[in-house]
């Protein structure tokens, strides 16, 4: 019997319900398709509240050290309280382990409730930079000491005036633009993806956007001889256009390159137009960590959290098991999954009929009886 160790956090709020739908299923599919030659085993470790109360810190030093040495890991939501408290957890992992690539496809699965018209012509892989750009986390309070120091200094060396104000910095750079686009492109070439677009606000934010665009060209130049092979091509789209072009001509896009905050944005717009975050999958990459998790929060607004949509998550998880070369487990699980939402089976975020609406956990069964 060959074991697999993988590492998992199950998150808060509705984190706990979903993960316990998810690996019923990956389980299931583990099984069903390995019997008893291979096996996943799982080793809970800890972030956010369950690890505040077990270690008395939100991101405990195991944590990372786990992640160091499994070097993969699936998670449920993390939650950010906005203004104040902690910095978020998600930035911090990402930012620790060196998860630098976020790769998110988005797609339709037929059956689901979406509000555009066409919603079945978006196919999109998103790569969004989780490094840098104004996540570094860079930023002091309005009349701050550090903030009246930066005001002063810019005063004082580039006679540029700034009133009372907070201040944020936003890092791009070429080492961490040039590898995600190396990534891009060798994602591009295995999964034979015939187009890659860069994303970004250059036209204003010129020697950070823009130099983003520009090293991303500077990398399709290196990969030109293997671009022309494939037949891939390279194009840029300022990024407020991006939002209307997928909105009207989402067939024109394939993978979709942006810096981190854009990527943000994009990411949740784009699920929105297949029927919500509820769905769409998720991972974070480095060079050999990998951290895979659904795109959705931890959905506070959920009144009854056994309700929520294990679907991102689900699918997070085959593009896990991808990731590990359990091909034909990815492939059982979402072509179960397909099964289940087009005989109108799901949570209530994407399912109408109220016969046919299913908990986390029934959904998890019904997906396992469709194998
Ligand atoms: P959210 O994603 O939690 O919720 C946004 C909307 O989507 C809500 O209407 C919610 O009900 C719905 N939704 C989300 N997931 C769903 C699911 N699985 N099934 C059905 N409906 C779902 O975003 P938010 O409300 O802005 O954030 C809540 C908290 O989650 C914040 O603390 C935020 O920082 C955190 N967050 C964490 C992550 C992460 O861990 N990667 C990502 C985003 C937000």
């Amino acid at each position: 019997m060959e074991n697999k160790i993988i590492l998992y956090i199950k998150g808060d709020g509705i984190g706990p319900y979903v993960m316990d739908a998810a690996m019923k299923v990956w389980n299931a599919a583990v099984n069903r398709i390995y019997r008893d030659k291979k096996r996943i085993i799982w080793k809970e470790i800890y972030a956010g509240k369950k690890a505040l109360e077990k270690y008395g810190d939100i991101l405990p030093l195991e944590t990372l050290e786990l992640f160091k040495k499994y070097k993969i890991g699936i998670k449920g939501p993390l939650e950010t309280p906005v203004g104040s408290g902690y910095r978020s957890l998600n930035v911090a992992l990402r930012q620790k382990l060196d998860l630098y690539a976020c790769i998110r496809p988005v797609k339709y699965i037929k059956g689901i409730d979406a509000p555009v018209k066409n919603p079945e012509k978006v196919d999109i892989i998103i790569f969004r930079e989780n490094t840098e750009d104004v996540y570094a986390g860079i930023e002091w309070k309005e009349n701050s000491e550090e903030s009246n120091k930066i005001i002063n200094f810019l005063k004082s060396n580039f006679n540029i005036s700034l009133k009372k104000t907070a201040i944020g910095i936003k890092p791009i750079s070429e080492f961490k633009t040039k590898r995600l686009m190396k990534k891009a492109i060798e994602y591009a070439i295995k999964y034979n993806r015939k187009k890659i677009t860069i994303v970004h606000k250059g036209n204003i934010m010129k020697y950070t956007e823009g130099a983003f665009r520009n090293w991303c060209y500077e990398v399709s130049k290196d990969y030109s001889l293997e671009l022309e092979k494939h037949q891939i091509e390279i194009n840029d789209i300022i990024a407020d256009n991006m939002f209307q072009q997928l909105l009207l001509n989402p067939e024109n896009f394939d993978i979709l390159i942006t810096p981190n905050l854009n990527g943000d944005y994009l990411s949740d717009a784009a699920a929105a137009q297949v029927g919500g975050i509820g769905i769409i999958p998720g991972s974070n990459i480095g060079d050999d960590i990998a951290l895979f998790e659904p795109t959705h929060g931890t959905a506070p607004g959920i009144k009854n959290p056994e309700m929520a949509n294990p679907t991102s998550l689900i699918l997070s998880g085959a593009m896990m098991f991808e990731y590990i070369n359990f091909t034909q487990v990815a492939e059982l699980i979402r072509k179960s999954l397909k099964k289940t939402v087009l005989e109108g089976f799901g949570t209530p975020d994407i399912i109408k009929d109220d016969k046919k609406v299913l908990s986390a956990n029934k959904f998890a069964e019904k997906i396992i009886e469709y194998f």
